[in-house]
């Protein structure tokens, strides 16, 4: 089936005069020439379209979507590809299940909650079991719960895991030729999911997997089981993909992994994890990189002095330590101890420029004694982190912790929870007015529903709202003097 599409490319330098095509969706790699005449390459156009709809003179035909995505910045990328493989196929994003025919939910199941979420959602079809629809399970609650999944909701047609990503346009195919039935859950695959195109959803920041799954073992974690063993990308095809996406408008990229920093290069070149950080803000064009998320394990030397060397590499690690008890590392299998960590952060702060430093805690892990929080709210102080993410610890299946004594309750994780986030919020207060008075380079990303008022984020990813009366900021790189500082933004002023 081949069905007429509008394309508009993005140009997000501002500089070029609209580009709208027209063409045709299934030969939407054959390619067409710019709105003012001058061409374009077909790599360019398979690349980035912001904009793919079907001609609003056809009726809208079975090729629409609906892709609603739970979870962490890996899966929106991998969403962004998913959505990719699609528009590459001339399916049609819609934006509600209603008006889609195949609907599919990107799964997260880091925590119970968020694997009960597409549960929830999935409900809302067993009603109307005539609801016409295509529905699909993708992500980590897919890869993780398989053919129970079909047995839950037998109204689902799709389930494809994490893990085995590179099928996925095989698996569209079986269900395009009517198979009600499929399913993707390799996981030994040593494929990473590369599409001919991505479609990104934001402007100013573009998301790049260089490695995925992962191979440590946190006795709490289901990531390895769903998102399978390490693979890296060659580091040719990550700088290849960079200079796209410069060509694409783009001056920032952040480079993803489960433990970013593990990264191994597959191809002869062997680039190491700071060698790849160097090169890609080595790439004409590129303004900012940032990595996430990095695991204090391999976190080295080379890495900070990378940092120091490429002013390009942004001013920030987020370096999880879960918990400030080393015997809780040690059962949490984190494979360091609390002064270990300790001496990252050193390392870190030893940097020649300030670096923003993040991490993730984990509360009310099996055993967690009133001394071992103790010794979290204390590392807290120690580390004079610019901001955490805190969770309570949810027993997940096929983990070694959910088989341990001593277990937690519900209640007790929360009063645990209150009180890590009341001790970040002091620290926070504290290193935010501290900053009054300085400037920060920031990329603007958001204008405010008042006239006149920006956000955007510093090299070192603090939010920052500020003042202009510039009328056209957006994606552009300002300076902005911090007047006030409130726990998890600064705000502050144009300076022009
Ligand atoms: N790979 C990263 C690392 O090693 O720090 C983190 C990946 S995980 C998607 C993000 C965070 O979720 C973890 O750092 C941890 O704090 C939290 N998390 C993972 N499993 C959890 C569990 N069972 N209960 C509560 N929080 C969990
Ligand atoms: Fe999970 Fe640990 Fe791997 Fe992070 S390093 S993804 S917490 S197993």
């Amino acid at each position: 089936m081949s069905s007429s599409i509008d394309v508009r490319l993005r140009d997000l330098a501002g500089t070029a005069p609209e580009t709208a095509v027209r063409g045709d969706a299934a030969e939407c790699g054959e390619v067409l020439g710019r709105g003012d005449g001058s061409e374009i390459s077909a790599d360019d156009f398979k690349f980035e379209i912001s904009n793919l709809k079907l001609n609003p003179r056809q009726p809208a035909g079975e090729r629409t979507f609906y892709l609603e995505t739970f979870g962490c910045q890996m899966n929106d990328h991998d969403s962004e590809k998913v959505a990719g493989v699609l528009l590459g196929r001339g399916y049609q994003r819609m934006e509600s299940a209603d008006a889609a025919k195949l609907i599919l939910y990107n799964t997260c199941s880091i925590r119970e909650k968020a694997a009960q979420k597409v549960f929830s959602r999935l409900g809302t079809f067993r009603k109307t079991p005539d609801h016409g629809k295509i529905i699909g399970v993708l992500g980590c609650v897919a890869q993780q719960e398989g053919e129970e999944i079909f047995e839950r909701a037998p109204w689902v047609s799709l389930v494809c895991g994490s893990a085995s990503y590179s099928k996925l346009p095989e698996l569209i195919t079986e269900i395009e030729e009517g198979n009600r039935r499929v399913m993707g859950l390799d996981k030994d695959t040593d494929a990473t999911f590369e599409t001919e195109f991505t479609r990104r959803d934001n402007p100013y920041r573009a998301y790049l997997t260089i490695i995925e799954g992962c191979d440590k073992a946190c006795s709490y974690c289901v990531v390895p089981f769903t998102r399978g063993p390490e693979r890296s990308r060659a580091s040719a095809s990550v700088l290849e993909e960079v200079r796209r996406l410069v060509d694409a408008g783009y001056t920032e990229v952040q480079l993803l992994g489960q433990t970013v920093n593990s990264y191994a290069d597959p191809s002869p070149r062997k680039m190491t994890f700071a060698g790849l950080l160097v090169a890609v803000a080595g790439v004409p064009g590129i303004r900012r990189v940032r990595f996430m998320t990095s695991h204090p394990r391999d976190f080295g030397r080379d890495i900070v002095d990378a940092m120091d060397a490429a002013p390009a590499i942004c001013n920030h690690v987020h370096l999880p330590v879960q918990s400030g008890s080393t015997r809780i590392l040690r059962e949490m299998r984190r494979t360091y101890t609390r002064e270990e960590y300790l001496e990252k952060i050193e390392m870190i702060r030893s940097a020649r420029r300030p670096i923003c430093i993040t991490s993730d805690i984990i509360v009310g892990f099996p055993g967690e004694t009133e001394a071992d929080l103790a010794e979290t709210i204390s590392l807290l102080d120690a580390a004079q982190y610019d901001g955490i993410f805190a969770f309570q610890y949810s027993p997940r299946p096929n983990t070694d912790a959910r088989h341990m004594p001593d277990v937690i309750s519900e209640a007790e994780k929360g009063r645990r929870l209150a009180v890590v986030l009341e001790r970040q919020r002091e620290i926070q207060v504290r290193k935010h007015e501290a900053l009054v008075g300085e400037t920060f380079e920031v990329l603007v990303d958001g204008g405010s529903r008042k006239p006149g008022q920006w956000s955007g984020r510093s090299s070192g990813n603090r939010i920052v709202n500020f003042y202009s009366p510039r009328t056209d900021l957006l994606g552009q790189y300002v300076q902005v003097r911090v007047l006030r500082a409130v726990p998890n933004s600064l705000v502050g002023e144009h300076v022009i």
